[in-house]
């Protein structure tokens, strides 16, 4: 069953003024399959700035996006990167400067707060968000998200109803409130933990400086403490990873 989490926050936005959100705690989901993925689309920019808020001052409608990244074990994964890439409200990409693009990065258990205006459409494209989401795993997961109940979903060749956000919220001017949970591939698959896509003695190392921790980044199997299995994961996967 889903746990519903409360955690208080201030949101800058004075229409969405909240001081509680809701997030839904995926932990002990088992339906955490991974998201569909969609395709990039020709707009992404490598190397967006770093921020969480993509509005600029009176943007209309607005969009806060609560966000979770878990894995396929339903495993919150702390610190994964989130960049966000779309239209205007009136359905126009920045292709020169960095309007609505940014990247952003999850807290501790996983969740983030994007904050941002509802995409407006553009020709033969439904409203949608771009999005890349990487957590341990070496591989970058890419795919778009959609708004419920909107008339051009059912014409958009990449519109899938499983990539719809869930609205919380929805005011008399049309500023949302709504949350997506992505699952992403994990990191069971190649236990980098310092992130240069080779295991090697340096995530050797690691293990051995955070041995018996719990919850710590050389926890590579999960199992809430740094020991000996661990060490046997690395080991077991050195080299480059795929
Ligand atoms: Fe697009």
């Amino acid at each position: 069953m889903f746990r519903i989490a409360l955690i208080s926050m201030f949101l800058t936005s004075a229409a969405l003024a909240t001081t509680t959100a809701l997030f839904t705690d995926r932990t002990n989901d088992p339906l955490c399959t991974q998201t569909r993925p969609d395709v990039e689309g020709p707009y992404w920019i490598p190397d967006s700035p770093q921020r969480s808020n993509l509005r600029d001052p009176g943007d209309a409608p607005m969009l806060d996006l609560y966000f979770s990244v878990v894995d396929q074990d339903c495993g919150p994964i702390p610190n994964a990167w989130i960049d966000i890439w779309h239209a205007d409200a009136d359905g126009d990409y920045d292709k020169k400067g960095w309007g609505y693009r940014g990247h952003h990065f999850a807290d501790g258990a996983g969740y983030s707060i994007l904050e941002t205006v509802i995409p407006g459409l553009y020709p033969g494209r439904t409203s949608h968000i771009h999005v890349k989401v990487q957590g341990d795993s070496p591989s970058i997961f890419t795919t778009q998200l959609y708004f419920p109940d909107v008339p051009e979903n059912d014409d958009d060749f990449f519109y899938h109803p499983d990539l719809e956000v869930s609205v919380i919220e929805v005011d008399a001017d049309g500023n949302m409130i709504a949350e997506f949970h992505f699952v992403v591939e994990d990191r069971h698959g190649c236990p980098d933990i310092n992130g240069d896509n080779y295991v090697n003695v340096s995530d050797l190392l690691t293990i051995i400086d955070q041995w018996g921790l719990a919850n710590a980044p050389a926890d590579v199997n999960d199992d809430d403490i740094v020991d000996v299995s661990d060490l046997l994961m690395v080991v077991g996967n050195w080299g480059e990873c795929e």
